[in-house]
């Protein structure tokens, strides 16, 4: 079941989308070199209650923090603890929050200092991919546009697509149907409708594309041990264009995208 929003429902999500955006724009600040990956969430569920809001990934399925924090050859879920973040890596922060009763979720991959030029293409790629698959994300088109814009432009980067993980439908639950892979055929899958609200989140890997889950259950990593970079936006279908619904503003400026 795809669940069409209305308006209203729109501006509420962008309302906890927000949130979320600010809360990565007040970690920007202090993700350096020395800093522990639980640190950081301490501060995001902290700017998250004080503006209002619920962490939207403490307790889902179990996760035991406001944070998924994946540092270099994590790909996503990586769990925050007393890790140190050292000049060089990057570090994927993916966060969630309820406002209202709506899910707002995003995701952004930083460089801690300064990374190889490899990896800053990578990241590069990855963010870049987000938008080409965003601009496929309009009413009329399917599911496997926005994949299928994704998997094309990074693997003529010579990246690799997880296919293990997808983004997702998103509304009063984190998770809704349809599920959005980052790779595909334009064409395939669910038609996609004014009102309904993804989750787009290319997990885009240097080397292989396969991936292995830790032990703990959640912490999943390149199965090579190569980075990966991951970026995501929520946004809402529309005719034409979708609409963003996320930012990344409060990291980069308003300048860029
Ligand atoms: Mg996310
Ligand atoms: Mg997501």
């Amino acid at each position: 079941m795809i669940y069409l929003k209305t308006d209203e429902e729109i501006e509420l999500m962008r309302v906890s989308n927000l949130l979320v955006g600010k809360t990565l724009g007040e970690l920007s600040k202090w993700i350096a070199p020395g800093i522990t990956t639980l640190k950081l969430d301490k501060i995001a569920e902290e700017f998250i209650r004080d503006n209002g809001g619920v962490p939207g990934f403490l307790g889902y399925g179990g996760f035991p923090a406001t944070l998924c924090v994946s540092v270099n050859e994590t790909v996503v879920h990586g769990i925050p603890s007393s890790q140190t973040l050292r000049e060089g890596d990057i570090v994927s922060i993916d966060c969630g929050a309820v406002v209202n009763g709506y899910n707002g979720d995003s995701a952004y991959t930083f460089a801690v200092g300064e990374v190889d030029e490899k990896v800053k293409h990578l990241l590069e790629v990855t963010k870049a991919s987000l938008y080409l698959g965003i601009e496929q994300a309009i009413e009329g088109n399917r599911i496997g546009h926005i994949g299928n814009a994704i998997q094309d432009y990074c693997e003529h980067q010579g990246f690799t697509v997880v296919r293990e993980m997808t983004g997702h439908g998103i509304g009063k639950k984190l998770h809704e149907e349809p599920a959005v892979p980052n790779y595909g055929r334009r064409g395939v899958g669910a038609l996609l409708k004014s009102g309904m609200c993804i989750a787009i989140e290319p997990m885009i890997n240097m080397g292989s594309r396969n991936i292995v889950i830790e032990s703990d259950g959640w912490t999943c990593r390149t199965k090579d041990r190569k980075p990966s970079a991951h970026f995501e936006h929520t946004v809402a279908i529309r005719k034409g264009k979708a609409d963003i619904l996320s930012s990344f503003e409060f990291i980069e400026g308003e300048s860029k995208q």
